[in-house]
């Protein structure tokens, strides 16, 4: 199954993915999560994201779409599910063209719905693992021992970004930039699933599931 979660920052995109991955047993791509990986590792492609990842903004397309067909191509034929990819119009178009050429299809289109009136709270207190992935929230999501991993990986850090500064304009860029990218979906792919993502984590969750049963999965 290849799958595609779409929102908000702050949605619940990472944190229905891994719930996603793990049930179904797919590959789970974030870019966000590479770009960091690449940051940390000191890499090239980490160096010139710093500046757009910092400030809010979105890194150029031609750097994240050669990242994410790459990524994708590594899954080889487990499937996946992509998370905050792609963010731009541009960036569709790009994966759409890689698919066509390897003769593949989405099979749906998960959209997570949230005012922002929800997003702001949801990222300042948006606690992450650096070495797991892990994420959780100071309130929604605690963990079991205040500011440590449940996995044991030591003490949770606050991300740069989700300062209530870059929060707004990283609401900003989606608003002028990513939410075009479900109006394209909507003339290019029959399988959107709208969710209210604006409940419980676990409510979202049974209703992606639920959802994907009803489309055979
Ligand atoms: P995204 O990947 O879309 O940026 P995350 O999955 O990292 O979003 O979630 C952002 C924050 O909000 C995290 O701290 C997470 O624990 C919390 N969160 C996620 N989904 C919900 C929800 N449905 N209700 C309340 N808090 C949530
Ligand atoms: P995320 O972890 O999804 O919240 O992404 C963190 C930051 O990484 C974003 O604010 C962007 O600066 C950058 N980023 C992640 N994915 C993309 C993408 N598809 N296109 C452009 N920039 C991205």
């Amino acid at each position: 199954m290849k799958l595609i979660l779409l929102g908000p920052p702050g949605a619940g995109k990472g944190t229905q993915c891994k719930r996603i991955a793990e049930k179904y047993g797919l590959a789970h791509l974030s870019s966000g999560d590479i770009l960091r990986a690449e940051r940390a590792a000191g890499t090239e492609l980490g160096r010139k994201a710093q500046s757009y990842m910092d400030s809010g903004g979105l890194v150029p397309d031609d750097l994240i779409i050669d990242m994410m067909i790459g990524a994708i191509k590594k899954t080889g034929s487990k499937g996946y599910v992509l998370d905050g990819f792609p963010r731009t119009v541009v960036q569709a178009e790009g994966l759409d063209a890689a698919l066509k050429k390897a003769g593949e299809t989405i099979d749906a289109i998960v959209s997570l719905e949230v005012p922002d009136e929800a997003i702001l709270d949801r990222m300042t207190g948006r606690r992450s693992c650096l070495k797991c992935g892990a994420v959780y929230h100071i309130v929604n999501l605690k963990p079991k021992v205040d500011g440590q991993c449940d996995k044991g990986c030591g003490p949770l850090v606050q991300r740069k970004d989700d300062s209530p500064d870059v929060v707004s304009n990283r609401l900003k860029t989606y608003h002028e930039q990513t939410a075009a990218v479900l109006g394209y979906y909507r003339h290019t792919q029959s399988r959107i699933i709208a969710i209210d993502a604006d409940q419980p984590i676990d409510k979202v969750s049974e209703a992606v599931f639920e959802a994907l049963r009803r489309l055979g999965r």
